[in-house]
């Protein structure tokens, strides 16, 4: 039996990443898998990667990832910017190639598939909103299930064979309690986004990260409280840009 916990966007942010893995353990989860952009933005870039590192976990590639291995910034708006500079000195050489050298896609247990943004085009860096968006990662999907992040918004899409869904309704159940659990069906190919342990995007402030059991086959995502003030304090403390504490509250 396996029961993973599925970690995405923990982007610095080591107070999220702590709560989250703490709820990680009290569920009994077997193992972890990180889909990616485990730096950027927030203030424990070293202590968020020297910690996955050690896990020894599957792990596919963010853009910030490759962003801050590659030195190139010029794509980067002055906020994301200054925030990669930082993160830059913050880790050795060492950890630069670990990061450059990390896949865009994989497999897990011969079972399932990770992706950071998209698998028909993972180093676009698509942002998937809508099944519009989503429909073309179906092509590339070999697997019933495929599970990414990158837009740091929980998200549900299936494929029936002819054209992609989306489910809000799980979505709703994750707000409302903290908890939802879509089960996998036979004859749909579902694409799941778990949102960001780091930097939630979809005006919930709580951390958010996924279990897949393979048992029950079905992927739960669930809503992490965490020490938000201590978060902010830290990016402020650290000279990175101001709206990158605030965004922290309004999850945004
Ligand atoms: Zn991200």
């Amino acid at each position: 039996m396996s029961r993973s916990a599925i970690i995405s966007d923990i982007h610095a942010n080591l107070h999220a990443l702590a709560a989250v893995m703490n709820d990680v353990q009290a569920e009994a989860c077997t193992d972890v898998v990180c889909l990616g952009d485990v730096v950027g933005y927030n203030a424990y870039p070293k202590e968020c990667l020297d910690y996955i590192r050690s896990l020894n976990c599957p792990i596919v590639k963010g853009n910030h990832d490759e962003e801050v291995a590659r030195q190139d910034d010029t794509r980067m708006n002055p906020v994301a910017r200054a925030a990669m500079e930082w993160t830059r000195s913050r880790l050795e050489p060492e950890d630069l190639t670990w990061l450059m050298r990390l896949q865009y896609q994989r497999m897990v247990n011969s079972s399932y598939m990770i992706v950071h943004s998209t698998l028909d085009q993972p180093r676009a860096w698509n942002y998937i909103m809508n099944a519009n968006d989503a429909a073309a990662n179906f092509n590339r999907q070999f697997k019933p299930l495929c599970l990414h992040g990158h837009t740091h918004v929980p998200r549900v899409f299936t494929w029936d064979g002819s054209h992609c869904s989306e489910h809000a309704e799980f979505i709703a159940e994750l707000s409302a309690n903290a908890r939802t659990e879509i089960p996998l069906q036979d004859g749909l190919k579902y694409f799941i986004n778990v949102g960001s342990v780091g930097q939630p995007r979809d005006g919930d402030i709580r951390a958010s990260y996924g279990i897949y059991d393979s048992d029950r086959n079905s992927v739960t995502i669930k809503r992490i409280e965490y020490d938000v003030a201590a978060a902010q304090q830290a990016v402020l403390a650290a000279g990175l840009p101001e709206p990158l504490a605030e965004r922290l509250g309004r999850g945004c």
